[in-house]
């Protein structure tokens, strides 16, 4: 701890992280010899366990071969196949990659490719439609669209403004979900209506968002926002950045709700969790906006990791795995609907839910929700006895494994779930 600085972490209270000293599957060691398995995929960028050879191998022999190339004026086979690889399984417009190297600069990327396209074909719309409870990233750009709060507070004279709309959030057993959809789609379409020239584009994780507690809304209401999206002639960005790569039970949250977006951002599960990289995708419409020899209408950006030939040979070597998994990531809501009916009469959880590989709920208690919700604290230091690792997002206690999980372990994980709870 000497000269490290962890993240969100409150400095005088944190007890002193846990040393990790190696990981093989779902599993990590720490170094006091204990044994923990691992519920979250390791800040959720982890898809096929822990050191997995495949990727390591990928990755050593990249090494070998390339390691690192400027990304302008330069090309490399392991940027060109993953772009092949990914775009194939994408919606069909979805076809330019720009890389970058994290969710945050994905969304960054995303967001200023759709505020100069307008400029780009002669309109200025500056405002971007962003949802309540957003998380795309730390960086200014990203915490600007995100939920104000804690986190980004002490930089609001920062930030630029946006138009924040509801998240229809739904559960298991949910009766108002139609009602709080119509109403968020009503409130959206007044917007629309109101200032039609005003909207660069209306951004959202789609299905789940993540940080702001694994809130879950239905493939039904992307429907209805995409087709207000097309309606209006706005762009509609996916900050697919978690739901990724198998996370939502289909290889992308845009691919099970059949809804093309105009712009994608990916990141954690691109690698396996192994090489920090993400993608933002464009469709062909936008990028043939920037298709000018005008210096004014370039995209003037770009990283000194762009387009990692590490990262990208890591990232093949993972997509290989994660098309052997596919029976796994789609089969896994299965198990978790299972395993919640039976959590379904807990007295003291609540607003249980499942998409795909993500399953979460709510843990009721006497302090209001939100991050700082003490029972995280306490679920966080406990789990780990009981050879677990979770990381509640305040009363939240969500669930995503690596997609090497057994049937077995699952029911063991859940089975404590109970207990701790
Ligand atoms: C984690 C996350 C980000 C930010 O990614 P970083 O790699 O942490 O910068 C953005 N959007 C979503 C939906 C995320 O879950």
């Amino acid at each position: 701890m000497k000269n490290v600085w962890h993240p969100f972490t409150i400095i005088k209270d944190a007890p002193e992280p846990l040393k990790v000293k190696s990981g093989k599957g779902a599993y990590l060691t720490l170094e006091d010899g204990r044994e923990v398995l691992d519920c979250i995929s390791s800040w959720w960028v982890n898809m096929h366990g822990h050191s997995h050879p495949d990727i390591a191998k990928a990755i050593y022999e990249q090494a070998l071969t390339l390691e690192h190339v400027i990304f302008a004026g330069f090309t490399h086979d392991p940027a060109e196949q993953l772009s092949e690889l990914i775009t194939n399984e994408l919606p069909k417009n979805l076809n330019k990659v720009f890389f970058s190297d994290n969710g945050s600069t994905a969304v960054e990327v995303g967001m200023k490719i759709a505020y100069q396209y307008w400029k780009n074909v002669g309109q200025e719309r500056k405002t971007f439609i962003c949802f309540e409870g957003a998380y795309h990233g730390d960086t200014l750009g990203a915490m600007s669209v995100g939920e104000r709060s804690i986190f980004t507070d002490v930089f609001k004279d920062w930030m630029f403004d946006v138009e924040v709309i509801p998240y229809p959030e739904t559960w298991i057993g949910d009766k108002e979900r139609a009602n709080k959809e119509d109403a968020v789609m009503e409130q959206l379409e007044g917007l629309l209506t109101n200032n039609p020239d005003k909207y660069a584009g209306i951004l959202m994780e789609p299905l789940v968002q993540g940080a702001g507690g694994m809130r879950m809304c239905s493939e039904e209401f992307l429907q209805k926002v995409h087709w207000s999206n097309r309606q209006f002639d706005t762009l509609l960005l996916f900050d697919e950045v978690m739901t990724g790569f198998g996370r939502t039970g289909d290889y992308f949250a845009c691919k099970r709700a059949q809804v093309q977006p105009d712009i994608i951002c990916l990141s954690k599960g691109i690698t396996g969790g192994f090489m920090p990289l993400s993608i933002t995708v464009s469709s062909d419409e936008i990028y043939e906006s920037f298709n000018s020899s005008d210096p004014i209408k370039t995209f003037w950006h770009g990283h000194s990791y762009t387009g990692n030939p590490l990262g990208c040979a890591a990232g093949i070597a993972s997509w290989k795995l994660l098309k052997e998994n596919e029976p796994v990531f789609k089969g896994m809501e299965a198990i978790h609907t299972k395993h919640l009916a039976k959590l379904a009469d807990h007295p003291r959880l609540e607003k249980l839910r499942v998409k795909g590989t993500i399953a979460a709920m709510d843990i009721i208690n006497e302090e209001k929700g939100g991050y700082l919700n003490s029972v995280a604290k306490r679920i966080k230091e406990e789990c780990v006895d009981h050879g677990l690792l979770l990381r509640p997002l305040g009363n939240v206690l969500y669930l995503m494994p690596p997609y090497c999980v057994t049937e077995d372990e699952l029911d063991m994980i859940y089975e404590k779930i109970g207990e701790l709870v």
